[in-house]
């Protein structure tokens, strides 16, 4: 959804949205149950365990090796880039590094600070990206599926505010 700002070929060179430590457990993806029930018959390696209003996210806590802080773990739907296409790839992570999040009475379309590729650009271009079409499937999708939100952070910019 993303790729008038973000290519594929920028997204195969990097795993950072594809790995997570452990404070960064909250931003594993979403999947509904039929999906994940679905891809673990397909990838018996993938785990899944329960998150939020019936839906799944990836097990991967004991996949790390050590106590440090900073290890990642990869997801198991990373060989050299997603392998998930289509309806089997999560929304989180087909909008990433966008994130609705609350502000004030209202939601916002967040920008996620750390994805190497984005934060060399300017915020600008971003806001207009999520001002148009982008934005507003990002917004129909949060309002009919609110376990998508995620907790509020100050170090998020808001790039569009809308009606919760
Ligand atoms: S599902 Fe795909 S895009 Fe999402 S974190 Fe896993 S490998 Fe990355």
């Amino acid at each position: 959804m993303l790729r008038t700002v973000l290519s594929p070929d920028d997204c195969a060179k990097c795993r950072f949205c594809c790995s997570f430590r452990r404070q960064s457990l909250w931003e594993t993806p979403l999947f509904p149950a039929e999906t994940a029930k679905r891809l673990a018959e397909r990838y018996p390696r993938a785990r899944f365990k329960p998150a939020s209003n019936g839906y799944l996210t990836i097990d991967i806590d004991s996949d790390y090796k050590t106590d440090d802080p900073e290890e990642e773990a990869l997801c198991p739907f990373n060989k050299n880039g997603c392998v998930l296409t289509g309806d089997d790839k999560p929304f989180d992570c087909s909008i990433w590094p966008l994130r609705v999040m609350p502000h004030g009475d209202r939601l916002a379309i967040c920008l996620t600070p750390t994805c190497p590729v984005i934060s060399a650009k300017p915020l600008d271009i971003m806001r207009e990206l999520v001002s148009g079409e982008v934005g507003d499937k990002v917004i129909n999708y949060a309002r009919t599926h609110p376990e998508m939100i995620k907790e509020r952070r100050d170090d998020f910019p808001v790039l569009r505010e809308f009606d919760a």
